[in-house]
């Protein structure tokens, strides 16, 4: 029998939560709910300088916006909690207990300015720079020369002296050699734990089968791999070595890592922008993985279908904001448009646009107008800038606006002429429908004044809608009424 999958996603609440870090918590959900697995989502906040409230309120929302669940977690809860490190203190505390007792560490009384200096030293006489090990073997006595001198210690983990080698799921073989990974801390002088402690110990009492992260960690690994050894020997946890496998880095612009300061990077981007969670989870899942076939447009469930580790690509995945953008537009054109209405009018009454919450008629012209967009849509926040016209001047809307620039291109001269030859052949209209209104503008204006279309409907665009792009023209003036047309026409030519 396989063992039950146990995967996990344990960020730091720092900061805004950026789309590498989405990226992780999808390949374990995916991996988890392909498994039948369990997914466990920790919180991995011993850092008091750094954590924020805020940035772990984000991270849970995050989660839940792009529709990821969790199994085990906060405000989950499950059978090994509890799943914020910064409850965990006594589990650290006795855990380090026992490795001391075991001999797994030992006290290292270096000062910031001692490493420093031998580590220049190392370099520059060409050997490696990582710690000497000085401390290594104090006697009691020198240790306790140490002590009586008032310096603090910090704890060290002993690393067994040989070269480290795992089967990486998605890179495959990957060798550090003993030389570069030296004795390295896991407790503070004042008694903090590390993540180098806590992120092993959690994982192997939590039962994670399977580390899925980012490449930015594969110099931790062998670390983990040795402390993992030491407890599962004290008995600690199951004492099964997970398996660990590392998902391509993400590079922006410029083939450069994509970083926490480029805007693209950050989640709340994406929410204020008006992407659909369908759309970014899909697109996040293309960096580093695909379902084959050239497959590019899925849902999370068809992910979780498909989603085999094996299938990662170990290569950098590229952050390709118009693509991201253009799978957006797909996922909205899939919506049926009381959907796509909901969605949007949040991104509305943000802008001003509407009132919130919006009246009844108010939503039943947006219903009406977003069948004319959805085409042209990529983001719902586009949306602002397309359906305004029809509720400006409304109680509660902004007043109507002509755009300056569209207006000074198209409403000289002959474009005033059009708009009043275009205002008489619609005062008399007996009924105001699409067709009705097309028919009468382009017998008074293509064969009446012998324009061109483009000529001749591109003043009365700018006057209806206040822009040179627009919805279609003849459905937008049907929804915006009779009397607001007629009068948009008439104070355009006044
Ligand atoms: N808290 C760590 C981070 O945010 C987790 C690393 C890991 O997945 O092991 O980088
Ligand atoms: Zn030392």
């Amino acid at each position: 029998m396989t063992e039950a999958v146990r995967v996990r996603f344990c960020p730091s609440p720092t900061g805004d939560p950026h789309v590498g870090m989405l990226r992780t918590a999808l390949f374990n959900w995916a991996y988890a709910r392909h498994t039948g697995g369990t997914f466990v989502f920790r919180i991995e906040d011993t850092d008091a300088a750094r954590d924020s409230q805020e940035s772990y309120d984000a991270l849970l929302h995050s989660l839940r916006w792009l529709g990821l669940d969790w199994d085990e977690g906060p405000e989950v809860g499950g059978d090994y909690g509890p799943y914020r490190q910064s409850e965990r203190g006594d589990i650290y505390r006795d855990v380090i207990a026992k490795l001391d007792e075991a001999g797994y560490t030992y006290p290292c009384f270096c000062t910031t300015e001692e490493l420093a200096e031998r580590r220049e030293i190392a370099r520059k006489e060409g050997r490696n720079s990582g710690y000497d090990g000085h401390c290594r073997d104090l006697t009691p006595e020198e240790a306790e020369a140490y002590r009586a001198e008032g310096r603090p210690s910090v704890t060290r983990f002993r690393m067994p002296d040989q070269d480290w080698t795992w089967d990486d799921l998605v890179r495959g073989e990957v060798t550090f050699g003993a030389e570069h990974v030296p004795d390295f801390v896991l407790v503070r002088a004042n008694g903090d734990p590390l993540y180098t402690l806590v992120n092993p110990t959690d994982d192997a009492l939590m039962g994670i089968t399977h580390v899925l992260r980012g490449e930015d960690l594969l110099s931790s690994t062998p670390r983990q791999l040795a402390l993992h050894g030491a407890l599962a020997r004290i008995g600690v946890g199951s004492g099964e070595m997970p398996k660990f496998g590392h998902l391509p880095y993400v590079m922006g612009e410029g083939n450069k890592k994509l970083s926490k300061r480029d805007p693209e990077a950050s989640f709340s981007h994406y929410e204020k922008a008006g992407f659909l969670p369908e759309g970014l989870a899909n697109y996040l899942a293309l960096l580093g993985w695909s379902p084959g076939n050239d497959v590019e447009f899925f849902s999370l469930l068809q992910m979780a279908d498909a989603f085999e580790i094996s299938n990662v690509n170990a290569n950098p995945a590229r952050f390709d904001i118009k693509k991201c953008t253009a799978i957006n537009g797909d996922w909205i054109r899939t919506l049926d448009a009381d959907d796509l209405t909901t969605r949007i009018v949040p991104y509305l009454t943000d802008a001003g646009v509407l009132p919130a919450p919006p009246a009844e008629d108010q939503l039943k012209v947006l219903r009406a107008a977003v069948p004319l967009i959805s085409e042209r849509m990529e983001t719902l926040s586009q949306a602002v800038g397309m359906v305004g016209f029809l509720f400006a001047d409304e109680p509660g809307c902004p007043r109507f606006e002509l755009d300056p620039d569209d207006a000074a291109k198209l409403l000289d001269d002959q474009g005033i002429a059009t708009l009043e030859a275009a205002r008489s052949s619609l005062e008399s209209l007996e009924s105001w429908t699409t067709e009705d209104i097309e028919f009468a503008l382009r017998r008074a204006l293509i064969d009446g004044l012998g324009l061109k279309p483009r000529v001749a409907f591109g003043p009365v665009r700018v006057a209806i809608t206040g822009r040179r792009v627009s919805p279609p023209l003849f459905e937008s003036m049907e929804l915006l009424g009779r009397e607001r047309s007629l009068a948009r026409l008439a104070s355009a030519t006044a």
